[in-house]
């Protein structure tokens, strides 16, 4: 009878994180009611997997599959 609440709070309170969106999702952009993609998709994984950007190069994070974008321009003034 008559007990204070004790403790509760040691633990700490679960903060509701604040979920990032997903990466990917920056690579749509919403223009006049149609979704206009940017960035290339992997080969490997599909449409739904963006290569991330280097500099130089592009690379998948799931896959890691790499493309040199350098190999990509001489590829087309070759042909
Ligand atoms: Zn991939």
């Amino acid at each position: 009878m008559g007990k204070k609440k004790k403790g509760g709070d040691r633990k700490g309170k679960k903060r509701p994180k604040k979920t990032k969106p997903s990466a990917k999702y920056k690579k749509y952009v919403v223009e006049e009611n149609k979704i206009v993609k940017k960035g290339k998709p992997c080969p490997k994984c599909g449409s739904g997997v963006f290569l991330a950007e280097h500099k130089e190069r592009l690379s998948c994070g799931r896959c890691s599959y790499m493309e040199s974008k350098k190999s990509e321009t001489a590829k087309k003034e070759a042909e």
